[in-house]
């Protein structure tokens, strides 16, 4: 494994997101300053919360696709600004793309004019509905660019493409992480993802609602494992993109029912319709990962998810 890098200071967009405000954590607890720059639109202050005491740390609320100031130039830029969940691109499609392509320009931008190491938050959606299994790097994907899902698939896409253009163009030192489901405390119950919904179902007592007939599978990493993948491709100088996530593929029914058990709940599960485009399969292949930056997922489905219920327990009305 790469050593950790000793980031002089840091700039996290989407840091108070749920992935954003784990990175902003592990970065402040390495010594780094961390500038987070966050509007909001689906972050929460209660995220960042803690960190707001910290010496290192300094929010700036701004939404990236405007020009936005960070101060002192950072030696490290994590774009992670990015509604992220179904139901948040689906509410705010136009902030979703302004995001993706003006949002992940101005933060190239920025790490262009300070030299910093740059790295782009992507996402398995750029794979759509997968004709390949597991999902391995090189495959291109398979994305309806008109759907509903378009507005953040495409924005990743073209995000992707734009960082490349970058690195080519200018020699900016980026690189490209693509994130597959990733789960654990601090996540909202109403944001509409299948791990935050069936836990604040099971501990409510209600049905658990699962899309389809439940066979769709899901690839579920636990968020430490996230952030750890995260920070070593940041040490690193790969471009990738690199697939990080676990390939401990579940069926959202298994899931279902791992979550009924693991919260001791008498809930049931109620089947319901499956949104459009929502792909059937989703698996990554981390052979990437594993030989470039000797990383891989260390914690199992049940034990990331009973800390998460857990937590979810302890932060009810979340
Ligand atoms: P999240 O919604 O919790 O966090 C996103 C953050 O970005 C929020 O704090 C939001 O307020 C902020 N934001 C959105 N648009 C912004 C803008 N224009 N300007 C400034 N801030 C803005 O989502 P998350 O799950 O933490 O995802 C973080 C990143 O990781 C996203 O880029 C997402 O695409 C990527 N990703 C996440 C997953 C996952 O499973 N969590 C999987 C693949 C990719």
């Amino acid at each position: 494994m790469a050593q950790p890098h000793r980031w002089q200071r840091a700039v996290v967009t989407g840091g108070a997101g749920f992935v954003g405000s784990h990175l902003c954590t592990a970065l402040l607890a390495e010594g780094a300053s961390v500038v987070c720059v966050d509007d909001f639109s689906t972050g929460r202050p209660e995220n960042v919360a803690p960190l707001r005491d910290h010496p290192g740390f300094r929010l700036v609320e701004a939404d990236v696709a405007e020009p936005f100031e960070v101060g002192e130039p950072p030696d490290l830029v994590l774009h992670f600004a990015s509604p992220a969940s179904p139901a948040d691109y689906l509410r705010l499609p136009l902030h979703t793309l302004d995001t993706g392509s003006l949002g992940t320009r101005n933060a190239l931008w920025l790490a262009r004019e300070s030299g910093a190491r740059f790295l782009l938050a992507s996402t398995s959606e750029v794979y759509g509905d997968p004709q390949r299994h597991p999902q391995s790097e090189d495959y291109w994907g398979n994305v309806n660019p008109v759907g509903p899902r378009s507005v953040y698939d495409e924005a990743k896409r073209f995000g992707e493409a734009l960082t490349s253009a970058e690195a080519n163009a200018h020699g900016t030192n980026t690189g490209i992480v693509r994130l597959f489901n990733t789960y654990g405390p601090g996540m909202r119950g109403h944001d509409g993802r299948a791990v935050p919904t069936f836990i604040r179902q099971a501990l409510a007592g209600d049905p658990l609602t699962v899309t389809g007939d439940g066979r769709q599978t899901r690839s579920l990493c636990y968020v430490d494992d996230t952030v750890r993948g995260i920070l070593a491709m940041a040490a690193s100088d790969l471009r990738g993109p690199v697939n990080l996530g676990n390939p401990d593929e579940l069926s959202m029914l298994e899931l279902a029912h791992l979550v009924i058990e693991l919260a001791d709940s008498r809930s049931t599960v109620r089947f319901i319709e499956r949104p459009t485009d929502d792909p059937a399969v989703r698996c990554p292949d981390i052979t990437l990962a594993r030989d470039k930056l000797q990383w891989e997922p260390r914690v199992a489905a049940r034990d990331g998810l009973a800390r998460t219920i857990a937590w979810f327990r302890d932060h009810p009305g979340t």
